[in-house]
């Protein structure tokens, strides 16, 4: 069965513009009410902002500095309802701060720290406490003391994919690689024009939702050709992945001589990933790429921090961003909101609605999807209620811990290694067994393509979560790319070569 409706007479409750996590929070909290969802994405799922990210579902300690207590608490409760829905992709994590007197005193950072234990709801975290580091601390010896609390890691792109699946299993058409040319209002209807490789198609929606990231004002005023109510400021954000940098699972966050902070995170097992840095960026979102400045930057804070000392030579890996922020016209870009606003707009009783998604984080995605939903309701009055905050995402049913998962798979498919059967158990939650079905051993799972990826696993890629290349494969639904050779992705990319690139409910 094809999930890509071409021109049909269906007419849609809501159109969504944008695969991000935004688009795909906001397509699953609708199709669950009741509603009727489409969305399109021009690209892969999550393919820009939302897997560029440093990964972190937290409440953002330093927000409490510009006094964003609206955002901190929304999001600090967040942590503990993701971490329940999606117990395989989120993980808890402690975070150290090495203390720099000069840069922020320590009565200051424990009223932060106060606040970012008692602000929102914490039943699993741990709250915060005083370290003092040794000898065998690897961070530079003039660093004695800092403060440790908690937040959690995420998996940016994945926690797209499931929020996408999650959708389309409540109803919702998702078609990825389908560009939204344009829209207009007839009467009380959108009509909205696609594009993908099969040509030129339209849908009609009762409701438009903007949900296109970085290109959220640019996609108002061209390709709907009218006014954007906020302007967005696009700031860049770039971080580097090294080799493993010190030992253990904890992460460094490292307050910089600007007054900017930096993380340094434990990254697949054997990499460290450090960033982010904060610029204007003017160019295309899509060509974002890290500076020779960000790299030297980021280099330059590890090294103030950590007894291991980086150069350029370390670096395996780097991503880059564009946060869409909404213009609150700081001059500082690491200082403007990184709330969201929800823009409405309609300019008669009987016109269909555009909303519009102006700035947020991953962290609040969900929170965001409520309001979008809240303002939708006059126009769908027999929506369902809120039912997002408990329903566990794919995967994420009858779990009881990654760590266990592993341990149930290692004992059906007995020669899986554990590093395997922890990456599965971690990518896919209780899904893992839609992949691995009846299969007792590795030879029965098909081809290798190299880092214990198997053609079983890239078949339900493609037909369960709209992977349709190696990109989708080893960057987005899995971070393999790391690892793999270039001979490895040729031989993933002529068996991709071979598949029907569409997508089907599972
Ligand atoms: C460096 C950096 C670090 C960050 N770290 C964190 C963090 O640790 N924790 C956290 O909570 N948040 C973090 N964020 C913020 C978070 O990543 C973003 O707020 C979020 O990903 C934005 O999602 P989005 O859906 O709005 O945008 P996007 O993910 O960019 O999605 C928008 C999508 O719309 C599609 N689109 C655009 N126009 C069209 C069209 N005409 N037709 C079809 N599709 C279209 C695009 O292709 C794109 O995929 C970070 C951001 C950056 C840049």
């Amino acid at each position: 069965m094809q999930t890509s409706p071409q021109s049909n007479d269906k007419i849609y409750d809501l159109a969504v513009i944008g695969g991000g996590i935004n688009g795909v929070g906001i397509a699953a909290d609708a199709s669950g009410r009741g509603l009727s969802v489409f969305l399109c994405e021009k690209d892969d799922l999550a393919s820009h902002t939302s897997s560029a990210s440093s990964k972190l579902i937290h409440g953002g300690l330093r927000y409490l500095e510009h006094k964003e207590f609206r955002l901190v608490r929304e999001a600090l409760a967040e942590r503990e309802v993701l971490l329940a829905k999606a117990p395989h992709i989120i993980r808890p994590m402690r975070f150290i701060m090495p203390h720099r007197p000069h840069l922020r005193p320590a009565w200051l950072i424990r009223t932060g720290l106060f606040f970012y234990d008692h602000l929102g709801k914490r039943e699993k975290l741990l709250g915060s406490n005083n370290v003092y580091f040794k000898e065998d601390s690897p961070l530079n010896a003039a660093i004695t003391r800092g403060f440790e609390y908690s937040d959690c890691a995420v998996d940016d792109a994945r926690l797209v994919v499931l929020n996408a699946m999650h959708a389309r299993e409540k109803g919702a058409d998702i078609v990825t690689r389908t560009r939204c040319l344009s829209a207009q209002r007839e009467g009380q209807y959108w009509v909205v024009d696609l594009e993908n490789e099969q040509g030129q198609f339209q849908i009609k929606a009762k409701a438009l939702v903007n949900a296109a990231g970085p290109w959220v004002a640019q996609f108002i005023k061209q390709d709907l050709q009218l006014k954007s109510p906020y302007g967005i400021r696009l700031i860049q954000g770039s971080h580097i992945i090294v080799p493993k940098l010190y030992e253990g699972d904890k992460a460094f966050i490292m307050q910089n001589d600007d007054r900017r902070i930096v993380f340094a995170i434990p990254y697949l097992d054997q990499y460290t990933m450090i960033g982010t840095t904060d610029r204007e960026y003017q160019g295309d979102p899509a060509q974002v790429k890290i500076t020779q400045e960000e790299t030297d930057y980021l280099i330059k804070v590890s090294n103030a921090h950590f007894k291991n000392q980086l150069t350029q030579a370390d670096i395996v890996s780097t991503f880059a961003g564009v946060r869409p922020l909404c213009d609150d016209e700081s001059d500082n870009p690491s200082a403007i909101t990184r709330d969201y606003t929800l823009a409405l707009s309609k300019e008669s009783a009987e016109q269909a609605p555009l909303l519009s998604v102006f700035g947020g984080k991953l962290t609040t995605y969900r929170k965001l999807a409520e309001s979008a939903m809240q303002q939708l309701k006059p126009f769908f009055p027999d929506m369902k209620g809120s039912w997002t905050a408990t329903e566990a995402l794919p995967g994420g049913e009858n779990m009881e811990s990654a760590e266990q998962l592993a341990k149930e798979i290692r004992a059906q498919v007995t020669d899986a290694s554990e590093t395997l059967a922890k990456r599965w158990a971690s990518a896919y939650g209780s899904r893992i067994w839609n992949i691995v079905g009846e299969a007792t051993s590795i030879e029965q799972l098909g081809q290798h393509f190299g880092q214990g990826l198997y053609a079983k696993e890239v078949d339900y890629l493609c037909a369960v979560e709209w992977a349709s290349n190696s990109q989708d494969v080893l960057w987005r639904r899995s971070k393999l790319g790391l690892n793999f050779a270039q001979s490895e992705i040729e031989s993933l990319d002529a068996y991709l070569a071979t598949k029907p690139h569409h997508t089907v409910a599972a």
